[in-house]
C-alpha cells in the first residue's frame, strides 16, 4: 500500500529508459529524488545510484524481451541490465526488495528538480551475508 498523502503534489510521473531505447519504463516518485550510493562490489564496479520507488509505481513500457539479468552472491538483487546496449535502467536492490531501485541518469529530462545523494551501506551487509553462507 502506497501513501501518498502530504507528499501528493510533489509526486510526478518520470519516465526513462536504456540508451539504445530498447527499454522503457514509468515511475512515480517524487519531484525531488533521494538517491542512494551503494558501496556493495557490483554498484561500485558500475557506479550505480538509485532510488527505490515501490513495484506498484513502476511500468515497464517496453522491452521486457530485451531484458538479461546478473545476480550473485545470495542471488536476492536482480540486475537488470539492456542486453543491446548494457545500461541498467532499474534493478531489484539487495538492500532494499520491497521496489525497484531506480537510475536517476535514465530519466527523460524535464522531471526531476533536485537529486539528494546519500550513502548505502551495501558492502557491510554483503559482508555480513558472505559470513553466514561459509
Ligand atoms: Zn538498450
Amino acid at each position: 500500500m502506497v501513501h501518498l498523502t502530504g507528499k501528493e503534489s510533489s509526486m510526478v510521473r518520470h519516465e526513462g529508459g536504456c540508451h539504445c531505447g530498447a527499454v522503457r519504463f514509468q515511475v512515480v516518485a517524487p519531484h525531488s529524488l533521494t538517491v542512494r550510493d551503494c558501496s556493495c562490489s557490483l554498484c561500485v564496479k558500475k557506479q550505480n545510484k538509485h532510488f527505490i520507488v515501490p513495484f506498484s509505481q513502476f511500468k515497464l513500457l517496453k522491452g521486457h524481451d530485451s531484458l538479461t539479468t546478473y545476480s550473485f552472491n545470495t542471488h536476492a538483487a536482480k540486475h537488470n541490465f539492456c542486453s543491446t546496449c548494457g545500461v541498467q535502467p532499474f534493478f531489484i536492490p539487495s538492500t532494499d526488495q520491497s521496489g525497484y531501485g531506480i537510475a536517476p541518469h535514465c530519466l527523460d529530462d524535464g522531471t526531476v528538480k533536485k537529486i539528494k545523494y546519500e550513502k548505502c551501506e551495501g558492502k557491510k551487509k554483503q559482508e555480513k551475508e558472505v559470513k553466514a553462507k561459509k
